[in-house]
């Protein structure tokens, strides 16, 4: 029988949802509440196959939009009863050590949660609060805590030990987490399914290319190397986040420019990448446009970002002793055929050469043969796999 189940994004001035019809995988209604907080008043937006709307409401808080939402899945009749609601799944930034698997919440969930905050202090305290506003309106609901973290857990010592001093792990849990693992594993699980062959019999190496970008290794089902680390700022060059730098450049520039941690962090974090680079924009179209009237930063900072994601991906198939399968996913990803093309240059070593109408098309299968590796571009969906994991748990 079906059962609806709801998808849950919570963020700090934000609360996205998504209602599915499970198992058939049937997406009902999707929306977003912005600007939670900010001022008196908050913004609603949602969508369906045929109906798009947005209101301003009167309050704003988490709680309310909570309670909001549930008032209008009754009287849109998306639900005849909050009965009918069979489970919620709540994406969480932080797992760190306890949780290898999406799990039901319970107080001892919700105490790691939010003892992990230290961790994540910018989405682990946001995402407790949506979990604790549904746990209000419907305290005998199933709620499923899926964890951005969880799938990187297979990740073998090698991978996750930094070279420092092994205390500073002891002590802190200073170690590589790695992170986007729900789209890493969803966008997988596709392929193996458009390929036909089971998950755990393929060597994949999935590119997660967004504002936030991120590469992992998998193998027999289970990453084996991911490049975000112990926070999300590793790795490949992002929108505005540098990723990999030289780490001594930090306190150098904070002794020179008597900078805070504070500043430090703001550069780190939203001032590099792409817009650091380029002087210009975070927005990979804008890049590719001036690149191409010639503007010296933009081409310079596209060549950064493909450069990563080549080295990375030549890396990882190294780790993998080779690789069936290439993936392409989020919005860079799934959209930019440029991008794709810049970053496979080179990778003919690696038998990988995309076939360029396909490209240019975004479809599927994008390779220049039919044969191995496969290139794909599978557009990736957090909040359906966030359902499955509740489905999975009723
Ligand atoms: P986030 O990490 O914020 O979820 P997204 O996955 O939405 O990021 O990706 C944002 C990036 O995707 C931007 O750099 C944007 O330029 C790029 N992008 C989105 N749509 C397209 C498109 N149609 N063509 C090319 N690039 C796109």
């Amino acid at each position: 029988m079906s059962k609806k189940i709801m998808a849950i994004n919570s963020g700090s001035s934000s609360l996205k949802f998504q209602l599915f019809s499970m198992p058939e995988e049937k997406l009902l209604v999707k929306g977003l509440f912005e600007r939670i907080g900010l001022a008196k008043e908050m913004t609603f937006s949602y969508q369906t196959s045929d109906e798009k709307a947005e209101h301003t409401l009167p309050h704003s808080s988490h709680e309310k939009a909570v309670d909001y939402l549930l008032h209008f899945l009754l009287e849109k009749k998306f639900l005849s009863s909050l009965e009918e609601l069979s489970g919620v799944g709540h994406r969480v930034a932080h797992g760190g050590e306890y949780f290898s698997q999406a799990t039901p919440i319970h107080a001892e969930e919700i105490a790691k949660i939010e003892e992990l905050s230290i961790l994540a202090p910018l989405h682990n305290p946001v995402n407790l609060i949506g979990i604790r506003a549904f746990q209000t309106v419907l305290p005998n609901c199933l709620q499923v805590a899926v964890f951005d973290t969880a799938f990187h857990q297979t990740m073998a010592e090698k991978e996750y030990i930094y070279p420092l001093p092994m205390k500073y792990y002891r002590d802190y849990h200073i170690r590589k987490y790695g992170f986007h693992g729900t789209s890493h594993q969803y966008v997988a699980m596709q392929a193996a399914e458009k390929i036909g062959v089971p998950f755990e019999e393929l060597k994949i190496i999935s590119c997660h290319l967004g504002n936030g970008a991120s590469i992992c290794g998998i193998k027999d089902g289970k990453s084996v190397i991911t490049s975000m680390g112990f926070t999300p700022l590793a790795g490949l060059m992002m929108g505005t986040r540098c990723g990999d730098i030289d780490p001594s450049i930090l306190p150098y520039l904070q002794e020179k420019l008597h900078l805070t941690t504070k500043q430090i962090n703001v550069i780190i974090n939203e001032e590099s990448g792409l817009l650091g680079v380029s002087e210009l924009s975070n927005d990979s179209r804008d890049l590719v446009r001036q690149a191409s009237e010639g503007v010296h930063q933009a081409k310079l900072a596209l060549d950064i970002f493909t450069s990563r994601v080549r080295q990375t991906i030549a890396g990882y198939a190294g780790e993998l002793g080779g690789f069936d399968v290439l993936i392409f996913t989020a919005g860079i990803g799934e959209n930019s055929s440029i991008i794709r093309q810049k970053s496979c240059e080179g990778l003919e070593c690696l038998s990988i050469e995309l076939d360029q109408e396909k490209n240019q098309k975004n479809e599927c299968f994008i390779q220049k043969n039919n044969g191995k590796p496969y290139v794909l571009v599978i557009p990736t969906n957090e909040e359906l796999m966030i359902a499955r994991e509740v489905s999975a748990h009723l």
